[in-house]
């Protein structure tokens, strides 16, 4: 069977898929364009895609596209048009699990850094500006005890909220679309009660219709002048210009931001601001997870060939 991988992927993992299929691979690290997934889709039985690729409602026009199966390479699966996919006959898995850890310690990298200004702390030694230590130098937030409030309480909220109750002593606040049973104490909350009592909050939703500028102007006013938000969910979960408002004008306090509403862009006005951490999309960023979501994509490829069960339908 014919694999388009359309990113170079770990080592390990291109070896087993060379091994495993007839492999079309792209020596790009670029996103697949529209008509290059057109074409994608009409010359491979499966697609390894991931984040970017345009696997939008307009990828599945026409008839005899070849490919059967879509095994993504990541959990979130937004750039996808499932629904077109399945209608086309072509099945869709992602990686959960593999990634999970990971980018809670993402969140928490990100939570810690805006909490006690790392970012601009570091800049300031490497900009050869730092005049020494003194009582009341670059005063951040304390985080140990404070108050955590999680949007969307599933396998990465929950990473999220073990580390910080566990590691940090805090008290965990959630809102999600249906109860949870959790090892660890947590209260869940309706969204703007979550937002109006947290000193920090963490988006671990999806992206999806219904997620779409889930934290706007309106929201981001519930939130308390000293709290500080971060989004390692997708971009457009958040309104970027209304976010960059409330931080330009102290709405609150800061942010820690892995990703973008119209990522790789990040706006001026955003790379302006000292109280904002911010990332290149470094969620899943480790040899080991990336190997593993990539061992996971071929391990649905190699059960759809075999004419096994998809092992992580979506
Ligand atoms: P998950 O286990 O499916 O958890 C998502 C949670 O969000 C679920 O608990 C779900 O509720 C909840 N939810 C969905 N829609 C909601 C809404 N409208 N309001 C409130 N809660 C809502 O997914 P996951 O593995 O934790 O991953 C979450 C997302 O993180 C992914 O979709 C991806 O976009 C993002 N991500 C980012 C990175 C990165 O590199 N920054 C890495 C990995 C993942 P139910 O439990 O009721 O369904």
């Amino acid at each position: 069977m014919k694999l388009l991988i359309t990113r170079t992927l770990t080592d390990d993992v291109m070896r087993r898929a060379r091994a495993e299929f007839d492999l079309l691979d792209r020596a790009t690290n670029t996103p697949l364009g529209q008509a290059e997934t057109i074409e994608a889709l009409h010359k491979a039985d499966i697609l390894l895609p991931t984040l970017g690729d345009a696997l939008g409602a307009e990828a599945f026009t026409g008839d005899g596209l070849r490919c059967k199966l879509l095994a993504n390479f990541g959990v979130g699966y937004n750039h996808i048009d499932v629904e077109a996919a399945r209608a086309h006959g072509i099945a869709v898995t992602n990686t959960p699990g593999a990634v999970t850890d990971a980018t809670a310690d993402i969140a928490m990298t990100l939570l810690l850094m805006t909490a006690r200004r790392a970012g601009e702390g570091e800049r300031l030694v490497r900009a050869g500006k730092w005049s020494g230590w003194h009582p009341v130098q670059m005063l951040g937030q304390h985080v140990t005890g404070k108050r955590l409030g999680i949007v969307g309480m599933g396998r990465i909220g929950q990473a999220i909220a073990r580390r910080a109750h566990f590691g940090f002593g805090m008290q965990v606040a959630y809102t999600s679309r249906s109860p949870k049973d959790l090892p660890f104490p947590a209260e869940a909350l309706p969204l703007p009660d979550l937002l109006s009592r947290c000193d920090f909050v963490a988006l671990a939703v999806p992206a999806s219709p219904e997620t779409h500028h889930l934290i706007g102007a309106r929201e981001l006013s519930q939130m308390q002048p000293h709290a500080v938000l971060v989004n390692i969910a997708r971009g457009d979960v958040v309104d970027e210009s209304a976010l960059i408002h409330a931080l330009q004008s102290h709405r609150i306090a800061g942010a820690g931001l892995d990703v973008y509403e119209f990522e790789p862009d990040v706006p001026p006005a955003l790379r302006a601001l000292d109280n904002v951490t911010l990332l290149p999309h470094l969620g899943t960023a480790t040899a080991e997870v990336r190997s593993a979501m990539g061992h996971m994509a071929l391990d649905n490829a190699i059960a759809f060939r075999d004419g096994h069960p998809l092992l992580n339908p979506v």
